[in-house]
Order: C-alpha cells, then sequence, then structure tokens
C-alpha cells in the first residue's frame, strides 16, 4: 500500500461557510483564502500549521520566489515534483520515519489523548495493539513528533524545544491571514528533516528548516490492516487501519541555540513560557499563566496592531497524564496605556493576597481551616478567574480598561465564601463576613514584583 501526503485527503479544514472537509495540505493552500485548519484539538491544529509554514518556507528558500499577495504558483510547481519526499508507506524512503528500528508499541502511542486499558482515571478505554488508527490520522501523530513530545520512560527525550513550550501564533479571518500574519522566513533555511534526515546536536547551530522539522522520536509505521473497525482517532469506517508502529527515542537534539518562531521568550531571562501543571498541583479549572505572557507580548509584538492570538499549553506529569489547552485572546497596542499586560501579569497576586485566602475564622480547627482555604483557592478562586477570562479580551480592547468592572466579578464568590466560613446570625458575625466580602484585591497597589515568577 502507498499513501503520499501530498495527494491524500487527511488535512481538516472548515470554509468559512462552515463547511467542513478533508483535504491535501496542496489543495488546503490554494483555497488558504477560503478556509481554516479545523480541529477540535488544539495539539493537531497548531502541528499542522506549523507544519505547513515549513513547507512553505521550504518552497520560499527552493525557489527564491517571494510570498507576495497569495502563494506563487512556482511553489506549488516545486512541490509536486517531490513526491518522493512524502511517501507515508511502502518500501522507499518515508515521511519522517526510520528504518531499522525494533521497539515495538501499539499506534495509540502517538496520540497523548488516547487512555490505554490500564489508564484508570479515564472512563474511555483502548486495548493497545487492537486499536487502530487511519493513515490519515496517523499523519497529524506524525506532526506532533516535533513539537510535542516529553521525556521520561525509556529513555525518551524532549524534542528540539525541550520540555514543550507555550507556542503562539496570530489567528486571522483565513488560513491565508494566519500565513501572512506569521511569516517569518530566516535565512539561511538549511533543509527540512524530510528532505536531509539528520539529528542535530543540541551544541550546534541548528538551520531553521531542520528546527521546525526534526521530529522527537524514530518511527517506523506498520503497513496498514485492511478490517471493519473504526479509527479511534477519527471514527471512520471502511479505511484499512496502522496497529503497531516501531516507536524509540531520537538522540538528544534539545538545542540551546534554536529560538523557535512560535515560542515567545522572556525578554530578560531568554526562557520560554511553559504551561502550568495543574494536573500535578491539585488545582482546577483554567492554568493562569497566559497573562505572564501579555505583558511579553505587548512589548516585542505590538506593532501588528489589533491582533488574535492563540496560545498553545501542554504539560505532563511523567509522562502519566498529560493536559493541554489552548486560548484566544484579541489584543491591541493602541489602547495598552498604563500597561495592561503588566496589570494583567499581577492578578494572580491580587488573588493571593485577597483576605479570602489568609482569613482565619474564631472557632474553627485547623484542619478543617486548612482545607477550607484549599478549597477556595483551588475552586472558588478559579471559578472567578474562568469568569475574567472570558471578558479578557473585551476588557482588554478598551479604550481604557475597566479594572473596577474585572475587581466586581469576586464580590459574588467572596459573599459565597463569607457565608461559608462564617456562619451564624449576630452584630459581629456580620463584621467578620464584611471584612471577607470586601477584601477584593486592588491590582493597582501591587508591586511588579512576582509578575513574572513561576518556572
Ligand atoms: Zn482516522
Amino acid at each position: 500500500m502507498t499513501y503520499n501526503l501530498m495527494d491524500q485527503a487527511w488535512l481538516s479544514v472548515l470554509y468559512r461557510n462552515a463547511r467542513s472537509a478533508r483535504l491535501n495540505p496542496v489543495e488546503t493552500l490554494r483555497q488558504a483564502a477560503k478556509l481554516h485548519i479545523a480541529y477540535s484539538n488544539p495539539i493537531d491544529r497548531f502541528a499542522v500549521f506549523r507544519f505547513l509554514m515549513a513547507l512553505l518556507y521550504w518552497c520560499r528558500d527552493k525557489t527564491g520566489i517571494e510570498f507576495e499577495d497569495g502563494i506563487p504558483n512556482e511553489w506549488f510547481i516545486f512541490l509536486s515534483e517531490q513526491p518522493h519526499l512524502f511517501e507515508l508507506l511502502g518500501d522507499g524512503n518515508r515521511f519522517l520515519q526510520e528504518r531499522g528500528l525494533s521497539r515495538l508499541r501499539p499506534v495509540t502511542d502517538l496520540f497523548h489523548e488516547i487512555p490505554t486499558g490500564n489508564n484508570s482515571w479515564h472512563f474511555r478505554h483502548i486495548r493497545d495493539y487492537a486499536t487502530g488508527v487511519c493513515p490519515h490520522c496517523c499523519v497529524n501523530g506524525i506532526l506532533r513528533t516535533p513539537v510535542f513530545v516529553q521525556s521520561g520512560i525509556q529513555g525518551m527525550k524532549t524534542g528540539v524545544n525541550g520540555i514543550p513550550p507555550i507556542y503562539s501564533y496570530y489567528i486571522g479571518k483565513s488560513l491565508k491571514e494566519n500565513i501572512i500574519l506569521n511569516w517569518e522566513m530566516r535565512d539561511p533555511a538549511g533543509e527540512p528533516f524530510w528532505a536531509s534526515p539528520q539529528f542535530h546536536p543540541p551544541d550546534a547551530d541548528i538551520p531553521y528548516l531542520a528546527g521546525l522539522t526534526t521530529p522527537g522520536r524514530k518511527l517506523y509505521l506498520h503497513d496498514p490492516v485492511p478490517g471493519k473497525d473504526a479509527c479511534i482517532i477519527c471514527g471512520n469506517k471502511g479505511e484499512s487501519l496502522v496497529y503497531r508502529i516501531f516507536l524509540e527515542p531520537a538522540p538528544d537534539i534539545n538545542n540551546k541555540f534554536w529560538r523557535d518562531p512560535f515560542v515567545l521568550y522572556r525578554a530578560d531571562k531568554d526562557t520560554p513560557f511553559y504551561a502550568e501543571n495543574i494536573l500535578g498541583s491539585g488545582r482546577t479549572l483554567s492554568d493562569r499563566k497566559y497573562r505572564h505572557i501579555l505583558s511579553e507580548y505587548y512589548a516585542s509584538h505590538g506593532e501588528k496592531g489589533p491582533v488574535c492570538i492563540e496560545l498553545i499549553g501542554f504539560s505532563s506529569e511523567q509522562m502519566k497524564y498529560n493536559d493541554a489547552w489552548s486560548l484566544k485572546l484579541d489584543l491591541d497596542r493602541k489602547n495598552s496605556e498604563g500597561d495592561h499586560g503588566e496589570i494583567l501579569a499581577k492578578w494572580d497576586i491580587a488573588v493571593k493576597n485577597t483576605q479570602l485566602v489568609r482569613y482565619k475564622p474564631n472557632g474553627i480547627v485547623s484542619d478543617r481551616h486548612e482545607n477550607l482555604k484549599k478549597s477556595l483557592k483551588n475552586d472558588l478562586l478559579p471559578d472567578v478567574e474562568s469568569k475574567l477570562l472570558k471578558k479578557i479580551s473585551s476588557l482588554l480592547l478598551q479604550e481604557k480598561p475597566d479594572w473596577d468592572e474585572a475587581i466586581k466579578m469576586y464580590q459574588p464568590a467572596l459573599r459565597s465564601a463569607a457565608r461559608m466560613l462564617v456562619p451564624g446570625v449576630g452584630a459581629k458575625i456580620n463584621l467578620e463576613r464584611n471584612r471577607i466580602l470586601y477584601s477584593l484585591p486592588d491590582p493597582k497597589k501591587l508591586k511588579v514584583k512576582g509578575a513574572n515568577d513561576g518556572k
């Protein structure tokens, strides 16, 4: 069986008239002004977009023709001359795969969200080696390996960016706008991994296209088996399914000189931002590290004017479980007087500083008090945060952000907390409750110190 990545319709898209389809990459790029890449999983949405960008940089480098109002036809002609580099199956060279591997694994190892049979935390379970994935979805799994791999068991190592950092990119009204907004060609481009499969050592300069495409795993797909089973990822029936792969660690490629165009680095330390591991920390709801990123965005990307960005965070706990999230935010440099990003970065300090968290009511034994405090921190405050988050774009886009409105969102939570912590009737009790009710965060009074703490 053969399967060419450039001919096969594996890429999920959504047209601006809401029609969904699967297209091949060339067709996707030809129609880029009419559609968006569409995956419910942000990992795939980003990995596929990054692959398309690498593909376009490669075309630009090889043809020497610039991207102007659209994708030049010469780029498509160049791509049509390289079919041998995009074979997923068959006996010849294969796309991002390596022959001669021996560590047999189920194909589902490529997909973080599929829990295996003994993963007792999940409702949904699959059986290793008995659950298959169609070749279309295998492409998505393979495209994740340059960006979302973790180190841990079996000598597995991270990719070129090390522990997956928070990735971000600009979102426009169509894929074409996304390409234009995110375009960042760097010379010399070098060769992508599919054209020159070599792992660059971590202490040497890595060419641009190699950095964008080098997978964090060595892998090889077993041939698909015909049958009636549904693909565990897309649910389609009737396709031949891949059940097994060879999967081995890649050499250490965590490159200290590499600066990824989709990663925002802290101006002071030159290190990326990482998603917080909320599963391991016992926290719930949203990961809140994004606010620190905003001030960096305003500082370094402000000239782009009003834009929408998507952030993609990925964290894992010893490869036992993974957590992925994404967030879209509207930003406008024009309206950022008073440094909104800075104020936002201070919000979690504001939350930590509410009297609510430090409050110790009389007559409550210390264990119970500790539990209450935890519950407040883990349940109530994130709940307020999520309400704030929903309005964050409109807050940021206002002529002058109304922080009072944001602060007021805390009051209903504080009211419930006051009732919970200080039950009963009486003047003294009322006074106690009011102390909690009015212990609102005040971001303006907060010190900048700590705004960039965390990882
Ligand atoms: Zn599938």
